[in-house]
């Protein structure tokens, strides 16, 4: 495996539902070749704010990004930042927040959809903005940015669980159907991206409760999983509940680059100690 690294981001995926419906995830802890862990999110459990703290790896008090309605771009230094200053290739499949947070806002939408060979943080982006935009069009989009780029950092933003969420609530055959929906789409996309030697990250942003909605403190609004990939880290099912602040400092030590000064040191207990 080398430094690559698919970064898989589902919006609204809680934790307990990941659990239960995502077979193929799964079969993979089952296989000894991924680690799950529960992510606490950071608050508030809302989108905006949380894209920016896994990008970035700082809390909102800091990044200012309180709201879904903070329409700007980020003052911190994000992955793509940091991926762009090490002379690594990033390219991301993402709902146009991502765009507005690192390339340009706000969203202008017969311009910036597609935005490749760029000299802004994000160096090629496929971008959507209906939130029902499918998941299975989203990673055809990715596949297509790692085909043509080859990039080391891949982030992929879907929003069909987040959309199933709010329509029909957490408590729903329509947003379990669309968490195993995605896992499908996963499973036909994983093994390629896999062999092609990419690292793996699977999360989500924040959960999702029975009312539809997410942004309170309960453990449905913020216990999301991850699951990742990666021959630097130990396989299996880990009991820890990880701090959402982790997961920026764990993507850089998966593409072998030095986390910004704001991110937390990482300590995940499965790392291996030598690592490239
Ligand atoms: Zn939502």
């Amino acid at each position: 495996m080398s430094n690559k690294l698919a970064f898989i981001m589902l919006d609204g995926l809680r934790f307990d539902t990941a659990a239960s419906q995502m077979g193929y995830m799964h079969h993979l802890i089952e296989m000894g070749k991924a680690s799950r862990f529960k992510v606490k999110s950071e608050l508030p459990s809302l989108s905006r704010p949380l894209y920016e703290v896994l990008l970035t790896g700082t809390p909102v008090y800091r990044n200012g990004i309180t709201t879904n309605q903070t329409v700007r771009l980020s003052h911190e230094e994000s992955i793509f930042h940091l991926t762009s200053k090490n002379g690594l290739k990033n390219a991301t499949a993402s709902y146009y927040w991502v765009s507005e947070l690192y390339n340009s806002a706000p969203f202008n939408k017969m311009t910036d959809r597609v935005q490749l060979e760029t000299d802004k943080p994000i160096q090629n982006g496929m971008f959507y903005w209906e939130d029902h935009y499918p998941d299975s069009h989203l990673f055809s989009d990715a596949h297509f940015l790692l085909n043509r780029y080859n990039p080391d950092f891949l982030y992929v933003h879907s929003m069909n669980i987040d959309d199933d969420g709010h329509k029909f609530t957490a408590d729903s055959k329509e947003y379990r159907n669309r968490a195993i929906a995605a896992d499908i789409v996963l499973a036909s996309v994983l093994p390629k991206w896999m062999e092609a030697g990419y690292q793996i990250i699977v999360t989500a942003d924040h959960g999702m409760n029975d009312d539809g909605q997410h942004g309170g403190t309960t453990t449905a609004d913020r216990d999301v999983p991850l699951f990742i990939v990666s021959d630097k880290l130990e396989p299996g099912m880990y009991e820890e509940e990880i701090p959402q602040l982790q997961i920026a400092p764990l993507a850089c030590e998966l593409l072998g680059i030095q986390p910004s000064e704001a991110m937390q040191k990482l300590s995940l207990p499965n790392l291996k100690k030598v690592s490239s």
